[in-house]
């Protein structure tokens, strides 16, 4: 490690967000350590690539077996350093597991192809790329670091992942998880460290072929526009504003009863959280109705315990930035969250807000959503897309048809129709807009980390 690798001005401090306890100092790289970083990987891939297929495919799924067995332990570290509830944390640390299996499983089944050409044959081969940077938000620490680790990794390639500042406690037991798997050193290596500092220097290096970023839109293009100046591969995992559509048609009981987790899960802090409500007028005063009881009843807490549905939020920074949104005076619904020391705001559901105001088009990034009421479906289409992001949303109705035109109309990456789910390891997950370029996860997710060769060998006898 570099000599400032110590020293106070790349340290991480973690704190707990129920408490403000610290957690953890942790040491930040340097671009110097990236530099060591990088040659370490280019080794370790050299050799995980000249493995036979099944062998890298059984080191990943005892990778997966590690990840299963300290499981308990991985979701209370998350629980100490992002504020997670326990329940959530286990499912993250479980789709850690579920993540390395799946992309284990691809690892024998990742076949070039034979195209038809005169006077020979065609062969697609699909070659790792190298180095992989995965550079992950705070929000879901472990699962984010998965999705691009995971099929990197199965696809043949290195990892170098940075953590985010706040966060870098489990992805560094991960590592240590992946060692004693028996994955080759500096295959995966973990390098927490401040974004400028150590992000940057991934993106910069001319060593790393590909990035795969997931965080705030801001950053996001920065690292495109330094990652397209060596025209590295730049995958983009951004934020959003989704919709949850409901018209008058739909089980009012069921979209109302689902909606406060489709933005309060993880306190709001979800690149696809619902934060937009849009209401067919006919059934708006039906909807809030059966909706404040189920907000109020949201229990805010000590996210260790198993009753809490919703813990803190992740700093100091997001509650003041989360506040800056709502004026004390707001009209709509509120919920209790606790006093006294962490960082907690509680749910909040705001009416009467002009479509165009702050709260209505940014990304909040906490417990706050909007109502906003519509009249027909082609209002609904309007409303939906009035956003510069297009990451995720759900449409409640009991006519098919409907469903499926709005479904169309919508321009976003990953929809729901009477649900609020988006995010499975096997389904392709991403964004349009300014939610990000590319797709992670799903049965091209391997594919994404590779290059694709061409050969052509020629059946004609050489020439006479
Ligand atoms: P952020 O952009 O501040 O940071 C994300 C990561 O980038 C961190 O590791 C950070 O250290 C690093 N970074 C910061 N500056 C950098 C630079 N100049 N060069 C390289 N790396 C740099 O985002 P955040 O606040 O940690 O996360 C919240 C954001 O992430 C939200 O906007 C959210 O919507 C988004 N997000 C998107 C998805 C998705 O899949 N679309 C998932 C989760 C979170």
């Amino acid at each position: 490690m570099s000599p400032e690798y110590e020293s106070p001005e790349y340290q991480l401090q973690v704190l707990n967000p129920a408490t403000e306890e610290v957690v953890a100092t942790v040491p930040g790289a340097t671009e110097a350590d990236v530099d060591a970083a990088v040659v370490r990987a280019t080794r370790a891939q050299a050799q995980w690539a000249a493995l036979a297929p099944g062998d890298r495919a059984r080191l990943l799924r005892r990778f997966a077996t590690a990840v299963d067995e300290h499981l308990e332990e991985l979701a209370r570290l998350e629980v100490r350093e992002a504020g997670h509830t326990v329940g959530n944390a286990r499912w993250e640390a479980g789709n850690v597991r579920d993540l390395l299996d799946y992309a284990a499983g691809g690892v024998e089944r990742l076949t070039g192809r034979q195209i038809p050409v005169p006077g020979g044959l065609d062969v697609t081969i699909l070659e790792p790329l190298g180095v992989v940077g995965v550079i992950a938000p705070w929000n879901f620490p472990m699962p984010i670091a998965a999705w691009g680790t995971a099929p990197a990794l199965a696809a043949g390639n290195a990892v170098i992942l940075k953590p985010a500042e706040t966060t870098p406690l489990t992805a560094l037991r991960l590592a240590e998880l992946a060692l004693e798997a028996g994955l080759p050193e500096g295959l995966f290596q973990v390098l927490p460290g401040h974004g400028p500092v150590a992000g940057n220097a991934l993106v910069e290096h001319p060593g790393v072929a590909k990035i795969v970023f997931t965080g705030s839109t801001a950053v996001g293009k920065q690292v495109l526009a330094k990652g397209s100046a060596h025209l590295k591969r730049v995958t983009l995992e951004l934020g959003g504003k989704s919709p949850n559509i409901v018209f008058a048609d739909a089980d009012l009981e069921a979209a109302a009863a689902a909606t406060p987790m489709s933005f309060l899960d993880n306190s709001g802090q979800d690149c696809c959280a619902r934060t937009r409500i849009l209401v067919q007028r006919s059934a708006y005063d039906r909807f809030l109705g059966l909706l404040a009881p189920a907000i109020e009843s949201v229990h805010v807490g000590d996210p260790a315990d198993e009753r809490t549905d919703m813990g803190p939020l992740i700093s100091k920074v997001q509650l003041d930035r989360v506040r800056s949104y709502v004026s004390g005076d707001a009209e709509g619904i509120r919920g209790k969250a606790p006093e006294g020391p962490g960082f907690w705001f509680p749910p909040t559901v705001l009416t009467g807000v002009d479509p165009h105001a702050r709260v209505a088009v940014e990304e909040v990034f906490g417990p706050v959503a909007v109502v906003l009421p519509f009249e027909d479906e082609a209002e609904a289409i309007q409303l939906a897309n009035a956003t510069d992001y297009g990451l995720s949303g759900s449409i409640w109705t009991r006519d098919v048809g409907r469903a499926l035109r709005m479904s169309g109309a919508v321009r976003a990456g990953n929809l729901s129709v009477n649900s609020h789910s988006s995010v499975r390891y096997w389904t392709p997950f991403g964004g349009y807009k300014q939610s990000g370029i590319g797709r992670e996860l799903g049965p091209d997710a391997l594919t994404a980390f590779t290059e694709t060769k061409n050969v052509f060998i020629s059946t004609e006898g050489p020439a006479q």
